[in-house]
């Protein structure tokens, strides 16, 4: 799950990182007040979406510290939508904008925090080349990122804040030890909020010396969610593909893609190799949609609706393992689902496991658009072959 830039700094100023002092705007009427919290003779708006690349959009820009020129700021984007090099078409609804204290900007930096899931470690990532052209730097000159990976039994130690500082950045001697700080209260973020991604782009030093961090980004490990009380209700559903967070409400992990088949599996692992045997098939998924478990009439249903709302989707393939689910069950949710929804692509099913030939039997005697395959090879053929007639 993806927070705002408001959210992951209110995050990372308890941690005890600097961040810059801001106000938060969600209507004209909070102009005047936010401004008044503003010490600097000049402020900074920012457009507050999910998404990254805002500032070359023109949703960043510094502004005289004047109502007037807020106010404009404002109208140009609140309510509206930006569209970034990032975003789809239509762009991120802007809800909140994030008044800050413009920095005098020394040097941009780019620090991140990620999980090297290869090496099972957390790596830190580092640049001295940061701010909006850090995606140029890391597809042409990805040597000018500086990966070190952490031992999660030790963390960041002292000699990664010299090493660092010193040889990368460039930093002063009395720099490194609120350089050190700031690594420190990073990688305690990272644990403390279940993080899968700390982003600050850019860091900066100021030309008083400072070192400030001037945009966060934090995306949250959705799994432990359960326990990060404040966190779940940072959750911003305007700003997520509508399809995903329906089918968050029913449990069912979906995951839009570009091609024209859609899956319906049970089972993360089935769904990949599902997607792997379409594209070997010569066809592309048009989503990744695990029903999980507990695979019953309603989610299928569910699962259909939200797989159909694609409009590039030209067949569906259901595959599903029943192992503890009842395959003649799972016939009997299609069936109802096909007809309830009314539905007009043709439909493959492979099913495999408890009560299979019986779930054959019914989907068999149904009258519908239902297409049956006993082979994962020969479901994904014929779901191919469907889609592109
Ligand atoms: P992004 O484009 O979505 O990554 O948004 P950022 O928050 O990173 O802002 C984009 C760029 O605006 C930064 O890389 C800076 O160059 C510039 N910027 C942001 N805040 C300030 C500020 O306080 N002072 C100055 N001079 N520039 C800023
Ligand atoms: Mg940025």
């Amino acid at each position: 799950m993806n927070l705002h830039e408001y959210q992951s700094k209110a995050l990372l100023r308890q941690q005890g990182m600097p961040v810059p002092h801001s106000a938060l705007i969600t209507s004209h009427a909070d102009i005047p007040k936010a401004l008044a919290e503003i010490s600097t003779d000049k402020v900074v708006a920012k457009v507050q979406v999910h998404s990254g690349a805002r500032g070359k959009a023109g949703g960043v820009v510094v502004l005289p510290k004047e109502e007037i020129a807020v106010q404009e700021f404002c109208n140009k984007f609140l309510g509206k939508h930006l569209v970034t090099v990032q975003s789809t078409a239509e762009g991120q609804p802007v809800d909140q904008i994030l008044l800050e204290e413009a920095a005098d900007i020394d040097k941009q930096f780019y620090l991140a925090l990620t999980l090297d899931r290869a090496c099972r470690e957390l790596i830190l990532m580092v640049s001295a080349e940061g701010g909006v052209e850090i995606e140029e730097v890391a597809e042409k000159h990805p040597e000018k990122i500086l990966k070190v990976s952490l031992d999660l039994t030790t963390g960041v130690q002292p000699h990664h804040a010299r090493y660092i500082g010193f040889d990368l950045l460039g930093l002063s001697k009395e720099q490194i030890k609120p350089f050190y700080g700031i690594l420190t209260a990073a990688y305690q973020s990272y644990l403390d909020y279940d993080l899968s991604m700390l982003e600050i782009n850019p860091l900066i030093t100021t030309k008083s010396g400072d070192i400030v961090c001037l945009d966060a980004k934090l995306s949250v490990d959705e799994s432990a969610l359960y326990r990060q009380s404040v966190i779940r209700d940072y959750r911003d559903l305007s700003q997520e593909d509508p399809k995903e967070a329906q089918a968050q409400e029913h449990d069912l992990t979906y995951i839009a893609l570009d091609g024209t088949i859609g899956c319906l599996v049970n089972g993360a692992g089935l769904a990949m190799a599902t997607m792997d045997l379409i594209q070997y098939a010569g066809g592309q998924p048009a989503n990744f949609l695990d029903v999980g478990g507990g695979a019953t009439q309603e989610r299928v249903t569910a699962a259909f609706k939200i797989i159909l709302q694609d409009p590039n989707v030209a067949a569906i393939l259901v595959n599903i393992f029943g192992g503890i689910v009842r395959c003649d069950l799972i016939a009997g949710g299609i069936i109802a689902a096909v007809k309830e929804i009314a539905m007009t692509q043709p439909v493959v099913v492979r099913l495999q496991g408890n009560l299979a030939e019986e779930a054959y039997q019914i989907l068999a005697e149904s009258g519908l658009n239902i297409h049956v395959a006993h082979d994962f090879l020969e479901a994904a053929e014929k779901v191919v072959s469907l889609a592109g007639e």
